[in-house]
């Protein structure tokens, strides 16, 4: 018997993540012998678990928390998102050598384009500043978005976060108003049922919120936050945390199996995983 190659996440814990049921059906379609397995790895543990990938001939890695900075100094070579933000979620071969990408961001970016928003040329607000906010203002400057303000509780993570885009400044709530496009990055609304939430459960006052605005919540449980609902009322259009998650996995076995998989078959391999929950 010929075993295909392996590809794994790393992280603890595992044991919710979406990402075995996506990778599984992006190989299935792609046609490829390919399994993929979660494994909990303990904090402290990830460049051991790096080293196995050598020892091991694991074709890819998939990196979650606690371990994505760990892993960004295990690795051979960085690409330049995972350079910028010190953290690692996709690893790859080139040749001998382990290649470390972040694909949160430009997963986040073309979760929007296929959803026909060009954030070229956009005004942004991010709520929050964590590991999610930052991978989205990257990928934001990057893409040229123009202005990008950030809000967040903790005004210093909302400091270091704005340096990481030279279109990027910390903002005050009027900048929600303004903005083009309005994100939720901070982990506000995540497992609340809608029909249960309260303002604590909001990213902000829906007050601030606009009809033309497009409203995105990189939360993806529930699908549709209290949030995304409340801006649904005003007429605003809104994108779920979901297509994030889809695009970084495509961007993932983009780098693994050097064609791009198919983003809807695995969405609803998402979508079907998050249903049975
Ligand atoms: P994180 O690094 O722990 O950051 C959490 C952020 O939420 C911080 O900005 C934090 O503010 C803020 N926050 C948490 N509770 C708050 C509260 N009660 N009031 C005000 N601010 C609050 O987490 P993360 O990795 O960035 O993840 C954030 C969310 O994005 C999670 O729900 C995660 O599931 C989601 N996410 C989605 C995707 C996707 O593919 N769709 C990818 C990654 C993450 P402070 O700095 O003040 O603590």
């Amino acid at each position: 018997m010929t075993l295909g190659s392996l590809a794994a996440l790393i992280g603890s814990p595992v044991d919710h993540s979406l990402s075995p049921a996506i990778h599984r059906a992006g190989f299935e379609d792609a046609g490829v012998d390919w399994s993929y397995v979660a494994f909990d790895v303990a904090p402290g543990q990830a460049a051991e678990a790096v080293a196995a990938m050598r020892v091991l001939g694991i074709a890819g890695l998939s990196v979650t928390m606690p371990h994505k900075t760990d892993v960004a100094a295990a690795v051979d070579s960085l690409e330049p998102a995972a350079r910028a933000l010190h953290s690692v979620n996709t690893v790859s071969w080139d040749g001998a050598e382990l290649v470390g990408s972040s694909t949160d961001g430009a997963g986040f970016v073309a979760s929007l384009d296929e959803q026909g928003v060009d954030v070229a040329g956009a005004r942004v607000a991010v709520i929050g500043a964590g590991g999610a906010a930052r991978s989205v203002i990257d990928a934001l400057g990057r893409a040229g978005a123009v202005e990008i303000t950030v809000l967040n509780r903790t005004r210093e993570r909302a400091e270091s976060a704005a340096t990481l885009a030279s279109a990027a400044s910390v903002g005050i709530s009027s900048d929600i108003s303004r903005a083009d496009i309005v994100i939720n990055a901070t982990s506000i609304g995540m497992g609340v049922a809608p029909d249960a939430a309260t303002e604590d459960d909001l990213p902000c006052a829906p007050a601030l919120l606009r009809a033309d605005q497009i409203i995105v919540d990189l939360v993806y449980h529930p699908l549709q936050t209290a949030w995304l609902g409340k801006a649904t009322d005003l007429g605003a259009r809104t994108i779920d945390g979901l297509g994030m998650l889809i695009h970084q996995a495509v961007l993932q076995q983009e780098r693994w199996l050097g064609v791009r998989p198919d983003a809807t078959v695995m969405r609803i391999a998402a979508e079907a995983e998050l249903g049975s929950r």
